[in-house]
């Protein structure tokens, strides 16, 4: 008897949590960060999963049939887009059966559309090549400028989707916004510090972040985005560093290190393995991601 009242209870308060649940609205990201900005922007609202995790080269993520399981709940897909996602989201997309999360309908924000892409090829670049950025640079979201305006759009397509809920996501929006400025002019003197140093990079994804905080590329260990490193390119890449003084080897912590081990000791200098991304799983925010690597980046560079 207690066992059935007991159990009765248990359903009762099934039914009452069952509905606010699902009213969240639920969204998709491709990436910890993009997970991390949507949670930002639309708080209580929303329920956010990421489809990636920090430690996996989103270039390259296993297309499991749990992702798109995943996916065919959502009513909003983030993606990085530029082509990053190439080789698996379009499988995932095809496979949820979601109608609402494929290309060209609202439920699909690919966010390389917000933002200014950096390396735009001006002749036409395949992949038979080789290059896994024909269409320009995707790994826009180690800058936070261009996380503001990513931001932004995402709290105005949740608020079209989900118009009851616009006003808070434009308050939440506007306190991202100022957290993350508040957050770079706290970075200022590291930036200062950072302003001009030679680095050796592995993949051609810190673009934007040597953009914003002022350090040089000098090369990159792959010869083209992509492409294994080969002898030939990484002789002449030692050569090269060593001429201009760059003596660290940056590159996200993903990427295999015997080759960026090699060119450090080469120079002297040390391999500097930077978080893949936001820990959203764990709980970090964005704005103390990128805190992360600016620390890591002024105390190893
Ligand atoms: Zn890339």
């Amino acid at each position: 008897m207690i066992r059935m009242i007991f159990s009765l209870l248990l359903c009762a308060a099934c039914f009452w949590a069952a509905p606010r649940a699902e009213a969240k609205l639920s969204v998709v990201a491709t990436t910890p960060d993009l997970a991390a900005l949507a949670s930002a922007v639309g708080g209580e609202r929303v329920s956010v999963k990421a489809l990636s995790s920090p430690a996996q080269d989103p270039h390259w993520v296993d297309a499991k049939p749990s992702l798109a399981l995943e996916l065919s709940h959502a009513e909003l897909l983030l993606a990085v887009g530029a082509e990053l996602e190439l080789g698996w989201l379009p499988t995932l997309q095809l496979g949820s059966r979601n109608g609402r999360v494929q290309l060209g309908a609202r439920g699909f924000l690919d966010c390389s559309t917000l933002v200014d892409l950096l390396e735009r090829p001006t002749t036409r670049v395949d992949r038979s090549q080789g290059d896994i950025h024909p269409s320009g640079n995707p790994h826009y979201l180690l800058d936070p400028r261009a996380a503001e305006r990513v931001a932004v759009g995402i709290g105005k397509r949740l608020a079209e989707l989900d118009p009851e809920g616009s006003s808070l996501y434009l308050e939440r929006t506007k306190a991202f916004v100022t957290s993350l400025r508040d957050a770079r002019a706290r970075f200022q003197k590291s930036l200062e510090k950072l302003k001009g140093r030679p680095i050796v990079a592995y993949h051609r994804s810190l673009a934007y972040l040597a953009e914003w905080t002022g350090l040089v590329v000098v090369d990159h260990i792959e010869s083209k985005p992509g492409v294994p490193p080969d002898p030939r390119h990484v002789a002449e890449l030692i050569a090269l560093a060593r001429q201009k003084g760059a003596r660290t080897v940056v590159q996200e912590a993903f990427h295999p290190t015997r080759t960026s081990q090699l060119v450090a000791e080469k120079l002297a200098g040390k391999l500097l393995r930077i978080p893949g991304a936001t820990n959203f799983q764990g709980g970090q925010s964005y704005v103390a991601f990128i805190e992360q690597v600016l620390k890591q980046l002024t105390e190893g560079v």
